[in-house]
């Protein structure tokens, strides 16, 4: 297995082990603990030293972790943000229904979710609980391995355009998950029930969650020379992966420099929350640090202004059966190097300046990049770099690997690109 696929391999792992935003930052915690990071709680004092590593984590999904440098007002923070969340099914409050012989679970639209991807997987549920422990609420992770929800396709008998038209889903009535057959006693609980027993508590100590349809299928390495990957939620735990591994290489950890990777839950519904990359969290965290170095206000603006920011989320990769969808001058392909995506109308926070400080960091690192521009006919997505680089007025240029069928429940990419990607990274953070 060459390097590359060795790298992809943990991509997929670190994936696996992350079904959801929750896990996705236990995971990231636990990556950084073993690489010698020290966990500073938000209600706590904090007293940071030089040559330090730490991490902060608000509401168990969005982390920042950072190295302490030796002189923050003349070095400034070097940061990779990107985000745990992924669009998908989320199970309502008050999940069980009942129809006919059926027991089913109403779920909710969690962003923007291809959701014709969601039929026909053998689909389970991850997500974090909130317990009543003598008295005290506690919360606690719950991951269940086993394939018991699922979404059955409607036969094309019964949908006979489904090929020319394709397949639209009501979300109210024509989601819900199939559980089980309901031959047990009416109105039980089964979901409450179901997390009681997996974590061992009395389902009267349940007293709230938040819990994502996940695939039970885990990430692959594909393609007739192993040269592309698939798993769910690579947009955009891939860009995580890739940040997460440059700041615990021998390069960053031995640089003396302030580099920060912020990893944001809620991209996918806007930001716009008290753990979004449109809220106070990152601001808080970077103040923080400055303040606990007894770094003075003017003195920590100068250290913004010689901040620059990755915001790495994932691109649109060429799909060879759909030409017409891309712009014909940017069509750019998986393993060809990181993309720069660039949007006149700042949906992407990329600027000339920005660009060329990306590129030439891939020309430092020997990594070939890509220059992405959506079609002019077609609204583009966008990332976290606008909003964070306009509330801390860091210079911030927009990239990531490029992928197919984003928001699929069942993405790819290929395997060289993230080799390349967290090589840049490195290069960045050293
Ligand atoms: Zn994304």
């Amino acid at each position: 297995m060459s390097s590359a696929q060795q790298h992809a391999r943990a991509l997929l792992d670190y994936i696996d082990s992350s079904p959801s935003p929750w896990h996705a930052a236990r995971t990231t915690s636990k990556i950084l603990n073993n690489n010698g990071f020290c966990e500073l709680l938000e209600a706590d004092a904090w007293s940071i030293k030089t040559r330090g590593r730490y991490y902060v984590i608000r509401d168990d999904s969005s982390i920042i972790a950072f190295t302490i440098g030796d002189n923050l007002p003349k070095e400034g923070f070097r940061l990779i943000g990107a985000h745990t969340d992924s669009p998908g099914l989320r199970v309502k409050q008050k999940p069980d229904s009942q129809s006919g012989v059926f027991n089913r679970v109403g779920v909710e639209v969690y962003g923007g979710a291809i959701l014709a991807t969601f039929t026909d997987r053998d689909l389970s549920l991850a997500g974090r609980v909130h317990i009543k422990e003598n008295g005290a609420l506690s919360s606690k992770l719950v991951h269940f391995k086993k394939p018991f929800l699922r979404l059955p396709n409607l036969a094309i008998h019964m949908n006979p355009k489904v090929n020319t038209d394709g397949l639209k889903l009501n979300k109210q009535t024509e989601l819900p998950l199939l559980l089980s057959i309901a031959n047990e006693q009416l109105n039980e609980q089964k979901i409450p029930n179901l997390l009681a027993a997996e974590l061992g508590i009395n389902v009267g100590d349940i007293s709230a969650w938040e819990l994502h349809a996940c695939d039970t299928q885990t990430g692959a390495i594909y393609g007739l020379n192993d040269e592309f990957y698939a798993n769910s939620q690579l947009d955009n735990l891939a860009s995580c992966h890739a940040g997460l591994s440059a700041l615990i290489s021998d390069s960053s950890l031995n640089s003396g420099q302030f580099n920060v990777c912020a990893f944001f839950d809620h991209e996918e519904i806007g930001s716009n929350s008290h753990k979004g990359a449109d809220g106070s969290f990152l601001p808080d965290v970077l103040e923080r640090i400055a303040d606990s170095l007894n770094v003075f206000p003017e003195e920590y603006k100068r250290a913004l202004s010689k901040s620059f920011m990755l915001s790495a989320d994932m691109a649109h990769a060429y799909h060879p059966n759909f030409p017409n969808a891309y712009e014909p001058e940017h069509k750019v392909l998986v393993n060809q190097g990181p993309v720069i995506k660039v949007n006149v109308n700042i949906r992407y926070a990329s600027n000339s300046a920005s660009q060329a400080r990306f590129i030439q960091l891939c020309e430092q690192a020997d990594v070939p990049y890509q220059q992405y521009s959506h079609r002019s006919d077609i609204g583009c997505g966008s990332t976290i770099g606008p909003m964070t680089s306009a509330q801390l007025g860091i210079n911030t240029v927009d990239v990531g690997c490029p992928m197919w069928a984003m928001h699929s429940i069942r993405e790819s990419a290929g395997v060289l690109d993230h080799h390349y990607i967290t090589r840049v990274f490195q290069q960045f953070y050293c």
